[in-house]
C-alpha cells in the first residue's frame, strides 16, 4: 500500500541522514575489514531495511515499487556492500515467498525475513548453470512426503550469514528446460545442506559470496514453494523482475554519489593555476555523468510507475538494469580519470567505486541477457505486426 507523502518524505530524509552518517562514514572500515558492523546491521534493522518490501500484514513497510525505488536511490549513495546485508531480503532471497507462497509459508517465514532476524537467500546460479537459468542440474527428487535435494549453487550472496534459502532444483528430470524446474524453502541446519568458503571478490568488500552444496538433503514437501511443482522458473522471473528495477535503483543512486565526489574532488583540486572543474575537457565529463545518471533515474521511476499500475514491464525493468549499471560504470570511469593519480590509490575512494560498480553489470542478468530479453520482445511484436 502507497505511503502518504508526508510518511513517504519522513522515510527517504531518515534514509539520507543514515547512510550519510553511519554508511558513508564507515566505508573504509567496511572495505578493510571485509565485514559490516554488528552495531550498523542493527541499525538497519531498526530502520525497517530487511522489511521494506515485506507485506504490512507480516510485519514490513510493504513499499510499492516507486517508494522502493525512491528509497534505494539514497541507499544506493554508500558502497553497495552495504546494500547487499539487506539487499537479499528485500528482494530475491524473501519475493519468491511473498509472491508465490503457500499462506503457511508466508506466516512462517515473513516476518523474520522483515525484521531482519532471519537472512534470506536466493540460490539459482550454478557451477555450470549461469546465465542460461533454465538449466538448472540441481534435482528435487520426491520420495514419499519429503524431498531430497543434490546439487551445488554457486555465488550466491549472504549465503553464509542466511539461514533461509530459495533454492531452485529440477523436480521433472524428463523436461530439460525450465519447465522441470521448483523453487524450495530449505531451511539452514537441514542435514546435507553446506556452504563453501568464501569467494575473494574484485570489488564489494563486506559483502559474501559461496557455494551451497546440497547432498541428500531431506526437506518436507511442504518446503516447494507454492506447492505446486514446475513453477520455480516463473518465480524466480517475477523475482528477477522486480529485482532489475532494484538494481537499476541501486546503480542510480551511486551514479549520483560518484558524481558529487567527482564535482568535489574537481573543484578542489588546482592545475595550471585553475580548478580542475574550470577544464572544459572536463566538464564534458560532467556533462555526460549527469544525462547518464538523469537518464538513468528516469527510466527507473517510470518503469517502477508502470509495474505499479500492472503493467508487465519485463522489458522496460531489462532496459533499466542494462542502462543503470552500464551508465554507472562509465560515471565510476571518468571519476578515476578526473582524480587522475589519486583515482588509482586506495586512499581515494574513486578506485573502490570503480571496482564495486563493475558488479552490477553481471549478476541479475548480464547486460547481454537484457539485450536478449528486450530484442526477443521487440522482434516478436515486429513479426506480429507482420502477420508472421
Ligand atoms: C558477487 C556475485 C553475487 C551473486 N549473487 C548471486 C545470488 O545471490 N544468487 C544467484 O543465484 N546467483 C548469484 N550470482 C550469479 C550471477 O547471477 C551470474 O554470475 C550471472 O547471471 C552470470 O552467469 P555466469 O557467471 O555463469 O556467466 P555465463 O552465463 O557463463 O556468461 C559469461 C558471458 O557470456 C555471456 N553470455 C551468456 N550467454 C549468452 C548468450 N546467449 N548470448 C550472448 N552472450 C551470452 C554473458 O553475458 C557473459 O558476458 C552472483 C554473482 C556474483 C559474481
Amino acid at each position: 500500500m502507497a505511503l502518504d507523502p508526508g510518511t513517504l518524505s519522513q522515510l527517504i530524509g531518515t534514509i539520507r541522514r543514515f547512510v550519510d552518517e553511519r554508511l558513508i562514514p564507515a566505508e573504509t572500515e567496511v572495505a578493510e575489514s571485509d565485514a559490516i558492523p554488528d552495531e550498523i546491521v542493527a541499525g538497519m534493522r531498526d530502520l525497517g531495511l530487511f522489511g521494506l518490501t515485506a507485506p504490512e500484514d507480516y510485519g514490513g513497510l510493504g513499499l510499492t515499487m516507486e517508494e522502493e525505488v525512491l528509497a534505494v536511490f539514497e541507499l544506493g549513495r554508500a558502497a553497495p556492500a552495504f546494500r547487499s546485508m539487506f539487499a537479499t531480503n528485500v528482494g530475491i532471497g524473501m519475493q519468491g515467498i511473498a509472491i508465490d507462497g503457500t499462506p503457511e509459508q508466508k506466516a512462517k517465514y515473513l516476518p523474520g525475513l522483515a525484521s531482519g532476524d532471519i537472512i534470506g537467500s536466493f540460490a539459482l546460479t550454478e557451477p555450470e548453470v549461469g546465465s542460461d537459468a533454465g538449466s538448472v542440474r540441481t534435482t528435487a527428487r520426491r520420495e514419499g512426503d519429503a524431498y531430497v535435494l543434490n546439487g551445488t549453487k554457486r555465488f550466491i550472496t549472504n549465503a553464509t550469514h542466511a539461514s533461509l534459502f530459495t533454492v531452485m532444483a529440477r523436480t521433472d528430470p524428463s523436461q530439460k528446460g525450465a519447465a522441470g524446474v521448483s523453487a524450495f524453502a530449505v531451511e539452514r541446519g537441514t542435514p546435507g545442506l553446506s556452504t563453501g568458503k568464501v569467494e575473494k571478490k574484485m570489488g564489494q568488500q563486506g559483502a559474501h559470496v559461496c557455494d551451497v552444496i546440497f547432498e541428500d538433503c531431506r526437506v518436507p514437501a511442504s518446503a516447494l514453494i507454492g506447492g505446486v511443482e514446475g513453477q520455480g522458473f516463473k518465480t524466480a522471473m517475477k523475482v528477477l523482475d522486480k529485482g532489475r528495477l532494484h538494481i537499476a535503483a541501486a546503480c542510480v543512486g551511486l551514479s549520483e554519489r560518484i558524481l558529487d565526489d567527482m564535482l568535489a574532488y574537481a573543484v578542489g583540486r588546482r592545475q595550471f593555476g585553475r580548478p580542475l572543474a574550470d577544464f572544459q575537457l572536463l566538464q564534458a565529463m560532467f556533462a555526460d555523468s549527469k544525462a547518464d545518471a538523469y537518464a538513468a533515474r528516469c527510466m527507473v521511476l517510470d518503469a517502477a510507475r508502470k509495474r505499479d499500475a500492472g503493467e508487465d514491464v519485463s522489458v522496460e525493468a531489462s532496459c533499466a538494469k542494462m542502462f543503470a549499471s552500464e551508465a554507472v560504470g562509465r560515471i565510476a570511469d571518468r571519476n578515476v580519470q578526473v582524480h587522475g593519480g589519486n583515482g588509482y590509490i586506495r586512499e581515494y575512494r574513486a578506485e573502490q567505486l570503480y571496482r564495486d560498480a563493475r558488479l552490477f553489470r553481471i549478476y541479475e542478468g548480464t547486460t547481454q541477457i537484457q539485450q536478449i530479453i528486450i530484442a526477443k520482445a521487440l522482434t516478436a511484436e515486429a513479426k506480429a505486426r507482420a502477420g508472421l
